[in-house]
């Protein structure tokens, strides 16, 4: 489709995350529920930044390791997530992607390690109250971390088991997100509804103030058990953390299913404009509006679409028509925009990536095939890729298949207070030249034929390696950073040697493969958004997706859904806003009994 900028949209989506992609594709190919409604075609995607993806962003360190990706933001994804799972089957099905792979959490070898307070513990460990150095009281002697969390769910669910028998038939235990969702609503703890309390102060009345750090530190979140609200805190630990999902990976990289929908937008005629940040919004007197964009003409539209999390929408400037003070929709009281905007916390997240020549956390004494291990450290969770399936021997020949490389760790996946502790470490120079010529360098050396020739694949590596000089927050680790990591890598694994990471083939020598991406900068403001406590969050999310009545805005991605902190969240708020006021059908490829939160 070639539309000038002048030319009157049917729907303007800002944001080219997941969210956005995923909504203007379903807006182009979708059916609508009824035929009168009028079609959409002209959809355009605006995307500030010189990539799609958003927080879906992969790093590809190795010219001569394709799958071996150093997934900076969203990572896995599991069944019951059946939007997301759907739509990857959908594509699986079409030869467009290939089948996903485990992601590993547990060691095959259970070889996974927790260092806390000094102490190096195997998973077993974590239950044995000799080798724990925390003080825990008698009722959380004998369980790890997980254990712990999921007893206080059990206690305040156990309180609540008439009301929750009456919802849900005589099942005194939500174990759905569905079923979650019904009797939220009407928890309660004490005197007050659970909804209101933040996870810390419910966690620190029927936890001991160790029993809360133990639980805290061996999770490898701080914010998980941060004063979010306690109902839908409860539900996810409940959910996405306790229950052991079989989480699986994209061979392709998490950032290809963005980087997929975009071409399947621009294949049903819509157009996705990189580097076209929106401004501000208004209304005009025909009902339509206007969306100015930085450094080139606005752009007018029957619909639109926001397709971002808190931080971005506060970054917005305001207008007659977006004002914080203006009267929204949903809320019994006379609600505000900001307190809308509010009702979600972002948190800070980061994470640092080192490359090996060799995987040396194969070798005796750490000899641990996958997964992860947590600290109390500042790097918190630490991965190893690629990982070996199944378990394996102690290798004592250090000739084996085994210790071939090159090997990836994600050295840190830390959040909240632990990021300040690697922002200090940032070089304080502009790096960003340098990098661009080493990434260039890269896409060279991985795609040496004509960019003509590459395949779509290929074509999205090479323009998400491009992206990568210019994207905020991203930069190789300096030396020092690298030093820090280093040792707390070694304090984790029985304080042993380790090789130094590999040298970056493009860099300068001493140069190391190192990179580190953090999500605290704008325009993210954060890695995921969490409910705060108090928020009605049923009212607020049904409402934020259509903020002013009768205006055709609409709010949809991670942040103000039902399940924040993944793609799943981003999808379904999509999907609602889709179907409740666009009008599409579900589409075939989705199960009939998917579920879309509140
Ligand atoms: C460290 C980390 C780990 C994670 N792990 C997982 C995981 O394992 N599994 C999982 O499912 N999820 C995970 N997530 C969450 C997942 O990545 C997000 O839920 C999802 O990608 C959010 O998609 P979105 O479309 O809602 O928003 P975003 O991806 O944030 O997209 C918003 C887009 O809007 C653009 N934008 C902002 N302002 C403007 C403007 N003014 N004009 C134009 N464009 C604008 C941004 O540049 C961005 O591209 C993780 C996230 C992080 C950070």
């Amino acid at each position: 489709m070639d539309v000038n900028s002048n030319s009157l949209r049917d729907v303007v989506i800002v944001g080219g995350g997941v969210s956005g992609l995923y909504t203007a594709w379903r807006l182009l190919t979708g059916k609508a529920q009824t035929d009168n409604s009028g079609p959409i075609t002209k959809v355009t995607v605006l995307e500030l930044s010189k990539r799609t993806g958003g927080r879906l962003l992969t790093w590809r360190p190795f010219t001569n390791n394709s799958s071996l990706h150093a997934e900076l933001g969203g990572m896995r994804f599991f069944e019951q997530q059946e939007l997301v799972w759907s739509l990857i089957q959908y594509f699986v099905g079409r030869n467009q992607l290939q089948p996903p792979i485990k992601f590993f959490v547990g060691d095959p070898n259970h070889n996974n390690l927790t260092y806390l307070r000094q102490r190096i513990l195997k998973s077993a460990d974590l239950s044995n109250p000799e080798k724990v150095p925390y003080l825990l009281d008698a009722s959380s002697r004998y369980a790890g971390p997980g254990d712990i969390a999921a007893g206080i769910i059990q206690t305040v669910l156990i309180v609540n088991r008439a009301t929750i028998a009456k919802i849900l038939g005589g099942k005194t235990q939500p174990t759905t997100w569905k079923e979650w969702d019904e009797v939220k609503p009407h928890l309660e703890y004490g005197s007050r509804k659970l909804w209101d309390i933040g996870f810390w102060n419910l966690l620190s009345d029927l936890l001991s103030p160790e029993g809360y750090d133990f639980v805290t530190d061996g999770f490898g979140y701080y914010s998980l058990t941060n004063n979010w609200n306690a109902a839908e805190a409860m539900q996810s630990v409940y959910l996405d953390f306790t229950q052991s999902p079989d989480y699986q990976t994209l061979v392709e990289g998490y950032d290809y299913l963005p980087g997929l929908l975009k071409q399947e937008v621009q294949k049903a005629g819509g157009e996705v404009r990189l580097e076209h940040a929106v401004m501000k919004i208004d209304r005009e007197s025909d009902g339509t509006y206007t969306l100015q964009i930085r450094n080139t003409e606005p752009m007018r539209s029957k619909s639109v679409v926001l397709a971002m999390p808190r931080r971005s929408l506060e970054l917005l400037d305001e207008t007659p028509f977006w004002n914080w003070e203006k009267a929204v929709s949903g809320t019994a009281a006379p609600g505000r925009l900001v307190d809308y905007l509010q009702s979600v916390i972002p948190y800070p997240a980061f994470k640092l990536f080192l490359a090996y020549d060799v995987p040396w956390w194969r070798k005796p004494p750490v000899s641990i095939a996958a997964g992860r291990s947590v600290s109390d450290l500042p790097i918190r969770q630490t991965y190893y890729f690629p990982p070996v399936k199944d378990s394996f021997p102690p290798i004592e020949d250090l000739a084996s298949p085994l210790l071939k490389g090159p090997g990836l760790v994600m050295a840190s996946y830390d959040d909240l207070g632990a990021v300040s502790f690697w922002k200090s470490l940032e070089d304080p120079r502009d790096l960003r030249p340098q990098i661009r010529s080493r990434l260039e360098l890269a896409v060279k050396a991985l795609y040496p034929e004509a960019e003509t020739r590459l395949d779509p694949y290929q074509h999205h590596v090479m323009e998400m390696s491009r992206a990568l000089a210019d994207e905020p927050g991203f930069l190789p680790a300096p030396a020092e950073m690298v030093r820090h990591a280093q040792q707390q890598l070694r304090y984790l694994h029985f304080n042993q040697p380790l090789p130094d990471p590999m040298q970056n083939p493009h860099g300068q020598p001493g140069e190391f493969l190192a990179a580190y991406k953090d999500w605290s900068h704008d325009p993210y403001g954060g890695g995921w958004n969490f409910w705060a406590p108090g928020v009605n969050v049923q009212k607020v999310m049904q409402g934020i997706r259509r903020p002013f009545p009768q205006e055709n805005l609409f709010i949809v991605g991670e942040a103000y859904s039902g399940s924040q902190g993944w793609v799943e969240g981003a999808l379904t708020t999509a999907e609602h806003v889709l179907r409740d006021y666009f009008h599409l059908q579900p589409e075939p490829w989705q199960p009939p009994s998917a579920y879309l939160g509140y």
